[in-house]
């Protein structure tokens, strides 16, 4: 299995090297037919790779780590986390392994991840194995985000294994290769707290500034600047999800990212009309993770950061806990500013637009978005059309159409210019009947609509003739929408 790679590809181990006792040796489960399903060249492009390499049978085993480049150490890594708000003291990596890390053609340091790549230590009852479907809805939803401006992590390949996998049917397996600033977790930090001493903690916590909040380590307080760095960067991405209506689904602690990516791809799901409510997950049936709650998880997981780090923030805990609460109120004025900046953007204000007039106009158009179970997208886009005064387009969408144009009059009145609205409202989202469309065709070996919809979803804000059917709501029968995790 292990054999010298014939390629430039070569990783550098800083995650293996610097936290060995959060990363576990291991090796992925061999692929018996290795297919590759889609390749991200651009991304391949990006981390100083060559697609054409990737493509031969040799770089398509290296991208599932089936051939190890010499001085590479896959691990799976340790990390613990709150699902659902229970507490689990070990999760780590149960199918994923990270290869190593790569320099990236503007010297950044990527992680390169697999994902379904076999049982690990901790895979517990799990067969550590991904099918085709879900694999493929990670590449296109993430691939998405990072086409709309919202930090994500990236995907570079699917490969169909050639095995078959035990769901509720058998399925086609496949392996993600996942590229990220870092998989470094709020749950690597709970794990770090818990099972080992402070060194250990300040070891990942350094890590962690040298590779994202440089900055940091030249404040009077690195550890602070640290936490306050991670509060902001969650702060601005939830606003991102909540603007373009991105239901996350799985805000567990282990699934959030502490570069203030998106990460975890399993139960997400765009909203068609708006409902604060709106839950995906089969198995979210408290509504924990709902649409509206998301900024409160983020400040919830954050403070479980907060305990986490409480040792590195000051030996007295009672002083430490009164510098945590000072950094944690930051918060939600944080997440108020990011999204009002782009909600503000969403409506073609200017920034300096006051705040206490857009803030309610735009819960008020929320309420009304709401209340006639408008679609989100085609409403905001649709909006600019309004913007020099003739509503009859838009205001057809609401129940109420004299309510919305009582509404577009005030807003009309703050100048709102229409050019800038249509590049902070996408027409192209992955809307689900869209991606279901396109995953059942691929389950059953036809790629062809995976790739139309990666390629529309690639340009997200630019209208194009002839895409009309990507960018309405599903049609009626497609029914209420349930996803599913872990698969
Ligand atoms: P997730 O909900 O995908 O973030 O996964 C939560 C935990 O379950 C992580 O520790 C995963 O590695 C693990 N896990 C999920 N699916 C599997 C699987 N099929 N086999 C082994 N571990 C899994
Ligand atoms: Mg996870």
């Amino acid at each position: 299995m292990r054999a010298a790679a014939e390629t430039t590809l070569s990783f550098e181990g800083r995650f293996a090297r610097d936290l060995e006792e959060l990363a576990v040796p291991w090796q992925a489960e061999e692929a018996p037919d290795p297919q590759l399903l889609v390749l991200n060249e651009p991304l391949a492009a990006e981390l100083g790779l060559d697609p054409a390499e990737l493509r031969t049978p040799e770089g398509t085993r290296l991208l599932i780590g089936n051939l190890v480049p010499d001085g590479a150490t896959p691990v799976a890594q340790a990390y613990a986390g709150h699902q659902f708000g229970g507490y689990s003291p070990i999760l780590g990596d149960g199918r994923a392994l990270l290869l190593g890390e790569i320099t990236d053609a503007r010297g950044r340091l990527r992680d390169v991840h697999l994902k379904g790549s076999g049982r690990t230590p901790f895979a517990r009852a799990g067969d550590g194995l991904a099918v085709v479907g879900p694999m493929l809805r990670e590449y296109l939803v993430s691939e998405s985000m990072h086409a709309m401006g919202i930090p994500t992590t990236r995907s570079l390949a699917v490969v169909g294994t050639g095995r078959a996998v035990q769901r509720e049917t058998m399925l086609p397996g496949a392996v993600l290769t996942r590229v990220a600033g870092s998989h470094l977790r709020v749950g690597s930090f709970q794990f770090a707290r818990v099972n080992g001493d402070t060194e250990l903690l300040r070891r990942l916590a350094d890590h962690a500034i040298g590779r994202h909040y440089p900055a940091a380590a030249k404040a009077a307080h690195p550890y602070v600047a640290f936490f306050d760095a991670v509060i902001a960067a969650q702060a601005s991405l939830v606003a991102h999800w909540m603007l373009v209506g991105f239901v996350h689904g799985v805000m567990n602690t282990d699934n959030m990212a502490i570069s203030g990516e998106t990460i975890d791809y399993g139960p997400c799901a765009f909203m068609d009309a708006f409902n604060p409510a709106a839950v995906y997950s089969s198995i979210d049936q408290g509504g924990r993770y709902a649409y509206a709650n998301q900024p409160l998880i983020a400040e919830w997981n954050l403070t479980r950061l907060a305990e986490a780090l409480l040792p590195l923030l000051h030996e007295d805990q009672e002083q430490a806990v009164a510098m945590a609460v000072e950094s944690l109120g930051a918060f939600r004025g944080e997440y108020s500013a990011a999204w009002l900046a782009g909600m503000k953007a969403k409506l073609g204000l200017e920034a300096a637009a006051q705040d206490d007039v857009v803030a309610p106009l735009a819960n008020e158009l929320l309420a009304m978005l709401a209340e006639g179970e408008v679609d989100y997208t085609s409403f905001f886009r649709s909006l600019s059309s309004a913007a020099g005064g003739t509503t009859e387009a838009v205001s057809d969408l609401f129940v109420d159409p004299a309510a919305f144009e009582a509404w577009a009059e005030r807003w009309q009145a703050l100048a709102p210019d229409a050019e800038p609205m249509n590049r902070a409202n996408p027409v192209y989202i992955p809307r689900n009947h869209l991606v279901e469309e396109a995953l059942a065709a691929a389950t059953a070996g036809d790629l062809g609509p995976f790739n139309r919809l990666v390629n529309v979803l690639a340009d997200p804000y630019t209208e194009r003739p002839g895409l009309e059917r990507y960018a309405g709501p599903a049609p009626e029968d497609f029914g209420s929408y349930r996803t599913f995790c872990g698969t």
